[in-house]
């Protein structure tokens, strides 16, 4: 079997209104890991997952699942992928057992064999007791549940899941985190892109991070963690700047003309870069930190990936 779970060679994606959405990116999963995929919003993600699925058409660039090129092997390529969008994707009128029996069929499973996998799926993700009721009556982390049971019927080797936490509550995404995990023990790869930093620190190995259309970063998550020692800080400018200055040791960027963001190393002072501004005559209206770990990052990487 191939080395890789999935293996992403120059994926384009242009729609339709020229929106270049992918600039065409690499991505090797091995098999085994527990990857996640983190960008901020219009960054890539679901283009990235829809192509992969055949959700999507690319524009260039090809997709190997376990070594099978969805352009030549499709079929073999889907039937080990399970792929969890963010989009409902079921009938919201059929009753829960019936969705997911029916999807067993689509894999040739008969129902017969399907039943007791579907019973035991269904218990695993506490949906067993509402296998009678509609689907449109399920609350939403009910609904995300019901797409995972489907997704994962024939047993795929590699599990993809869009934002599978995304609206649902604290107490749901725990005991989401544990399924994702003891499937990821049992031998599933598995793939998901999220916002929450916290998401991808408890679960996955590995990481990626795409912004505007390409992967800045692509490391473990561990060393990550260790390169995280820098701190965000946004500045309110009185006048507006044309580019940001350049001020040794304090990478800086601007937002827009009056917003400048700078990173600052913890083992820095913030007046140092203060004393600096003041040289260059550049005066602040006011500061604040920039509380999201996920924007630190960006912050760091993008400016890495800058010089
Ligand atoms: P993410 O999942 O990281 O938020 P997306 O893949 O959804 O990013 O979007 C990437 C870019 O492609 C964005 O600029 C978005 O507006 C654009 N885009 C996404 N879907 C479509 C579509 N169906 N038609 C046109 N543009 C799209």
């Amino acid at each position: 079997m191939a080395e890789f779970a999935l293996e992403i060679n120059n994926l384009q994606k242009v729609y339709d209104n020229n929106v270049v959405a992918l600039k065409g990116i690499d991505l090797k999963v091995k098999k085994g890991d527990f990857y996640a995929l983190l960008g901020p919003n219009g960054a890539g993600k679901s283009s990235t997952i829809g192509i992969i699925g055949s959700l999507v058409t690319k524009s260039g660039g090809t997709v190997s699942v376990f070594g099978n090129d969805i352009n030549k092997d499709l079929n073999k390529a889907k039937s080990l992928l399970g792929v969890v969008s963010q989009e409902i994707n079921f009938s919201q009128f059929e009753k829960v057992l019936d969705i997911v029996v029916t999807q067993a069929g689509f894999y040739g499973i008969p129902k017969s064999i399907a039943m007791p996998k579907v019973e035991s799926i269904l218990k695993r993700l506490s949906l067993w007791d509402k296998r009678n009721v509609q689907a449109r009556t399920l609350s939403g982390g009910y609904k995300r549940r019901l797409m995972i049971a489907k997704a994962i019927i024939h047993e795929p080797k590699l599990l993809i899941l869009d934002e599978p936490t995304a609206g649902v509550d604290i107490e749901l995404r725990r005991e989401m985190w544990s399924f994702l995990k003891e499937i990821n023990k049992n031998g599933t790869t598995i793939i998901l892109t999220t916002h929450y930093l916290e998401e991808a620190e408890q679960l996955c190995r590995n990481i990626g991070i795409i912004d505007q259309g390409s992967i800045v970063a692509n490391t473990s998550m561990k060393d990550l963690l260790g390169t995280l020692n820098v701190q965000g800080f946004v500045f309110d400018l009185h006048q507006p700047l044309e580019k940001a200055p350049t001020i040794e040791g304090f990478p800086l960027k601007l937002e827009d003309p009056l917003t400048l963001i700078a990173a600052v190393n913890k083992d820095r002072s913030i007046n140092a870069l203060f004393s600096e501004l003041t040289k260059l005559n550049i005066k602040i209206k006011s500061m604040r930190n920039e509380s999201n770990r996920l924007e630190e990052l960006f912050i760091e990487m993008v400016n890495s990936n800058e010089k």
